[in-house]
């Protein structure tokens, strides 16, 4: 007994801590009383959202958001609350706005909240199977789902991620690990993808340590689609030098514009070659079952034909399902490449290899804990099927669409034809630079705040884009959005 006289004394310590540490165990009423609070904020939260802001100018953070814990008094949850409005709410993009229209919003649907709720309140450890059985396998049955819905054959699987980076991330490592790709090879791999592949792709390659891979941006045609007779030549070309073509990533909805590569052709040339095919589905992968009609008598599911000779894919609920952030998913066909990639063996989890009816997560993932993020969407399916998620998908096509024609009208130009949700366009002004222009008519939007929109640049000529993926985005939004952009140029010309 090295620290305390006796057993009396250690007891005596232990005795005086613990009322200090069940104050993190709030009893029932204050329960309760948190949850008013807490329903009273979120109810008038979302009570305003139809009216407020969908971005509010900001300089400065207040000291409201400093945070001190060792000196700071204790506040109620109500003044906690007040202090995020003040702080956090109302400064920058509101993306719980069905008003957000740039980047690519979704939304965040309250059932899906209150799985995130009881998430955290459960604890249910998602990592390993034999830890939490129903939590991994909750998992793994939306995977399947998703995998079904993707046309990916019986036996894939795949992870619930944080979003597309990661589920891009650990595509491309199972990739890597499927070609068995060594060091020394780096060098000579070929991986072909377009110049409208989402950022992230890099991000991945870097970090997947195949930084020094040949990277080969495929040229696109005019609606910014990769296209297929270049990469089939650029192939030949790298195999008679030796090369070896290795990987191939390709979009379902890129983020620029929407645009999907001609999935079926780019699949056929993987097979041929054996290249590894990723698609890039974050954004546009749920688009795959609308059923509406194109102007030129295709639908949109055609435009996804050939996806599922993917070998793998990143697709975002954070997007296309409307949940709030934090939830992606990686689709992979291979699943033992997947497995060889990320399990491990540890002394101390040894108990966990009693119960494998299920693969876990923590084998086919970089995580091992991880937060149990499958329930926010599980409870939202049980709740309410899979329609009105499909309404919600075919909703925001036709809006975008309609926002095509009008913005026309407004004497906008327009890039192509929106293949999903996302519009680019610009205004041309007689005189005068035309791409500072534009930006001027963003600054004049988001003066007024309703809606928030957001630009980019392609082929070095400046877009605004109009990406509509909120649930909460219906006709009025889009018709604010226009009257916004008309008066934006009426006072911008005179
Ligand atoms: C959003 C997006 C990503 C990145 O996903 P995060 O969920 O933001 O990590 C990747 N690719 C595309 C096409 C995207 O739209």
């Amino acid at each position: 007994m090295p620290d305390f006289e006796s057993t009396d004394e250690l007891l005596k310590a232990i005795s005086q801590l613990e009322p200090q540490a069940r104050q993190l165990e709030p009893d029932r009423h204050q329960r309760s009383a948190w949850l008013m609070d807490l329903q009273q904020n979120t109810d008038a939260f979302i009570g305003t959202l139809d009216q407020g802001k969908a971005y509010h100018r900001f300089n400065d953070l207040e000291s409201i958001l400093h945070l001190h814990p060792e000196t700071d008094p204790c506040q109620s949850l109500a003044q906690v609350l007040d202090d995020l409005k003040k702080g956090m709410l109302q400064k920058g993009l509101n993306p719980a706005s069905g008003g957000h229209l740039g980047y690519i919003p979704g939304g965040g649907i309250y059932g899906g909240v209150l799985g995130d709720y009881l998430a955290a309140l459960y604890n249910q450890y998602a990592g390993i199977y034999y830890g939490g059985p129903g939590a991994v396998k909750i998992e793994n049955e939306i995977l399947r789902w998703l995998n079904r819905w993707m046309g990916y054959p019986d036996g894939s699987l795949g992870n619930l991620t944080s979003g597309g980076s990661m589920a891009n991330l650990i595509a491309i490592v199972t990739a890597r690990e499927a070609f068995e790709i060594k060091s020394k090879e780096i060098a000579q791999c070929c991986i072909y993808l377009t110049q409208q592949a989402h950022h992230c792709i890099h991000k991945a390659i870097r970090i997947a340590g195949l930084g020094e891979a040949q990277l080969r941006t495929i040229p696109t045609d005019h609606r910014f689609k990769m296209n297929p007779e270049a990469l089939h030549s650029q192939i030949e070309s790298d195999c008679s030098m030796g090369l070896k073509p290795f990987l191939l990533v390709g979009s379902a909805g890129t983020t620029d514009t929407g645009a999907i590569d001609p999935l079926e052709a780019l699949g056929e040339i993987c097979q041929k070659y054996r290249i590894w095919f990723h698609v890039d589905a974050a954004y546009g992968g749920f688009f795959n079952k609308s059923q509406l009609k194109n102007p030129d008598q295709t639908t949109v599911q055609d435009s996804f034909k050939g996806i599922s000779l993917s070998d793998s894919m990143a697709i975002d609920p954070h997007k296309g399902l409307f949940l709030s952030y934090g939830l992606g998913a990686v689709l992979i066909k291979d699943v033992k490449a997947m497995y060889q990639a990320h399990y491990y063996r540890a002394a101390y989890m040894q108990d966990t290899l009693h119960a494998q009816e299920e693969l876990s997560p923590a084998d086919l993932s970089p995580e091992l804990t991880k937060h149990f993020r499958g329930l926010r969407l599980w409870i939202p399916l049980k709740l309410y099927g899979i329609k009105p998620f499909l309404a919600n998908l075919d909703e925001k096509i036709l809006l975008c669409r309609y926002f095509y024609w009008e913005v026309q009208k407004l004497g906008f130009e327009t890039g192509p034809y929106p293949e999903t949700s996302v519009c680019i366009y610009r205004y041309v002004p007689s005189a005068g630079d035309a791409n500072a222009f534009n930006q001027a008519i963003i600054d004049k939007v988001l003066d007024d705040g309703r809606v928030f929109i957001s630009s980019t640049t392609l082929d070095g000529t400046f877009w605004i884009r109009l990406a509509v993926l909120s649930f909460r985005t219906h006709l009025q939004t889009i018709k604010i959005c226009l009257t916004l952009l008309e008066n934006a140029v009426k006072s911008l010309k005179t």
